[in-house]
């Protein structure tokens, strides 16, 4: 089935169950300490949070942006996270090299003191060592990481620790490069821990191609806020012509159930009722169908280069 038939004959039709939570499992947030790149400079969330709320999504992952120094950073973001505990859920970050040795202390800290529910890590400045799988494995946290164009290496992950759920940012390619895509929807179909966020992927066929193999409990939605547009990325899922029940799962249902949130899905489909009503009292469309006239258009454009590769 060609995804244009799916997306023109559905767009407009059906949307996320109005009462469910759309949780963004991919934002970056607060200050970077090394002004190379704006990914390591400054993540500010103001802009954000009113395009979000626009957007119909109901809370969102934050981890510290790139740094050099973790354990201020992610002082930095708890305190973000604490101004808005309604729509936040705060990520540890650490680096595998240079925070060697004291992962585990940072990461209890990161999750009693500031009551974190994952950990992101880059691999920019490290891929995942067994000494950060045995910490995410401890306290039963998810680890979710940058592969940073080595998406084979998540191979050795998941076979070591099938207990720690991994998500793959980008699913497995800022770049969207297709190759290292593949190598992703490979691995999830031979490693149920293995599971990828939607943020940033252009290229559709990737997405539909690891919800044809592993079906729609592995993929997360995510928009790589504040840098992309949090109104734009849903787009990307509302194209792929899922059921409204799948549709849910992948903007919602599987960050709730892998960050072990599923006791809360009460209280905040209570919030997504509330956010769904104006003040005028009409229904705020809570996915961006209002503003998607059905087109001919089969694949959002991509833009080759021209982007940052250190997100
Ligand atoms: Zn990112």
């Amino acid at each position: 089935m060609h995804s244009s038939d799916v997306s023109v004959r559905k767009i407009g039709e059906r949307g996320v169950k109005p009462h469910m939570p759309v949780i963004d499992f991919h934002c970056h947030a607060g200050l970077g300490d090394g002004l190379t790149d704006p990914a390591d400079t400054r993540a500010d969330l103001s802009t954000y949070l009113r395009r979000a709320t626009a957007a119909g999504i109901h809370r969102t992952v934050v981890f510290p942006t790139l740094n050099n120094e973790y354990a201020s950073a992610m002082a930095r973001v708890a305190k973000i996270v604490e101004a808005h505990p309604k729509k936040l859920i705060g990520f540890a970050m650490v680096s595998t090299k240079s925070d060697k040795g004291r992962i585990r202390p940072m990461l209890e800290r990161a999750i009693n003191k500031y009551g974190f529910r994952g950990v992101k890590v880059h691999g920019h400045q490290g891929m995942p060592t067994r000494e950060l799988c045995d910490a995410a494995r401890d306290l039963g946290i998810p680890v979710l990481v940058d592969v940073f164009d080595r998406p084979w290496q998540m191979e050795l992950c998941a076979r070591e620790y099938p207990d720690v759920h991994f998500v793959v940012a980008h699913l497995g390619s800022f770049k969207d490069d297709w190759r290292l895509q593949q190598v992703i929807v490979d691995l999830m179909v031979r490693y149920p821990n293995v599971y990828a966020d939607t943020s940033g992927v252009r290229r559709l066929e990737s997405l539909e191609q690891a919800l044809r193999r592993v079906g729609p409990r592995r993929l997360l939605f995510g928009s790589d806020g504040p840098w992309f547009h949090p109104g734009l990325e849903p787009y990307k899922i509302r194209l792929l012509g899922l059921s409204p029940k799948d549709e849910a799962l992948v903007c919602g249902g599987n960050a709730l159930r892998i960050l072990r949130m599923e006791h809360a899905a009460g209280s905040l489909q209570v919030a997504a009722r509330k956010d769904s009503r104006s003040r005028s009292g009409q229904e705020v469309v809570p996915w961006p169908r209002r503003h998607l006239a059905p087109s001919r258009e089969t694949h959002l454009p991509t833009t080759p280069g021209g982007r940052s590769r250190i997100f």
